[in-house]
């Protein structure tokens, strides 16, 4: 069967959009408690998506913000800060629960013996949810082309030790014909991995962790992520399959917000400048369906071209065809109007 995606895309009415998918999905979910798998966008963020449409969530069902650490120094590195920042951005009206405790080092192994992980290290209190909800804002992301549900999913329930997991195939290296000395990168490097000397940057490799933030604010660009295939490809099949360990056995939705699409991440702690006029929003029960729709609509509005590999970015679609071969979901999809 061909899975259903729903678009709305009333941008002068997304709340009311939002709240006739919590009506689609509690028929499903009967008023038993709903994890919302959500991102609440690092300190200085702030085209995460808008928490004033998910306000009235709880007429609908009984629901609890779920979210795991950052794998980075930032504001949502240990649990006290990230829920204090989720509460600056307006995302205190449920509770918060952040599943790997109180600095990301709890965590639960589930095997899934594919290719690249056997267990995939999640998030511990992910055992305590049973229907759940990846709400993901569709955008780029330097590493993986795009970020939607499957990201959010995979890489955002990973706990620290499996966020590392899925990065430790990440290579960063510097152009040092390129770099200026200009020290944006060490400023910005979460993990204290790069020492300018010389007025050339140096990254230890020992210490870096993969995050590719270096690349997105060097001015120069002289920093570089090893595009050769083999590593970028890893790093997204990694994320799919924790995205297939955390999904199996589980009851999910999945809501894609495209609206304020950025080239980058609400990872990045700046203020960035949508690439394009907002699309609306999608509902399905296929992450893998709802990725495909968010790509097709993206291009769509785009003159037929994918707007982040426009701007430079690498093309996110190996993620789609792997998370299809391992039984993730389908990239056909059927999209349906809805007003
Ligand atoms: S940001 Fe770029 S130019 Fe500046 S020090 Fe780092 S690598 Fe060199
Ligand atoms: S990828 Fe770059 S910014 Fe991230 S940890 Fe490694 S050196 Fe630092």
């Amino acid at each position: 069967m061909v899975p259903e995606v729903y678009l709305f895309s009333d941008l002068s009415r997304l709340k009311y959009g939002v709240n006739k998918f919590f009506r689609i999905i509690a028929k499903d979910f009967r008023k038993t408690k709903v994890g919302i798998k959500i991102h609440f966008g690092e300190k200085g963020n702030d085209t995460h998506i808008n928490p004033e449409l998910l306000k009235d969530v709880k007429k609908f069902f009984p629901a609890v913000f779920v979210e795991c650490n950052a794998l980075y120094r930032g504001s949502r590195t240990v649990k006290k800060d990230h829920m204090a920042v989720a509460k600056e951005h307006g995302f205190g009206f449920l509770d918060i629960d952040i599943l790997d405790g109180d600095i990301g080092d709890e965590f639960v192994e589930v095997p899934v013996n594919l290719k690249n992980i056997k267990k995939a290290k999640l998030g511990k209190g992910i055992t305590k949810y049973n229907n759940l909800i990846a709400m993901s804002h569709f955008k780029g992301h330097i590493a993986t082309g795009f970020g939607g549900a499957l990201k959010n999913v995979g890489m955002g329930l990973g706990s620290r030790a499996g966020k590392l997991d899925m990065h430790s195939t990440v290579r960063i290296a510097v152009d040092s014909n390129k770099c200026t000395g200009c020290m944006t990168c060490e400023k910005n490097c979460p993990a204290n991995a790069i020492k300018v000397i010389n007025k050339k940057a140096e990254i230890d490799s020992n210490v870096c962790i993969g995050c590719a933030r270096c690349i997105a604010v060097c001015p120069n660009r002289a920093v570089n992520m090893d595009w050769s295939g083999e590593n970028t490809n890893r790093l997204m099949e990694k994320i799919a399959e924790y995205a297939l360990a955390a999904t199996k056995g589980r009851n999910w939705w999945y809501i894609n917000f495209l609206t304020n699409i950025t080239l980058d991440c609400d990872c990045a702690s700046i203020k960035q400048k949508p690439l394009m006029k907002d699309v609306g929003i999608l509902l399905s029960k296929d992450p893998v369906a709802i990725d495909q729709a968010s790509v097709d609509l993206l291009k769509e509005r785009n003159k037929g071209k994918d707007p982040f590999i426009e701007k430079g970015r690498i093309d996110g679609s190996q993620i789609l065809k792997y998370a299809e071969s391992i039984g993730l979901g389908k990239m056909d999809y059927e999209l349906i109007k809805i007003d």
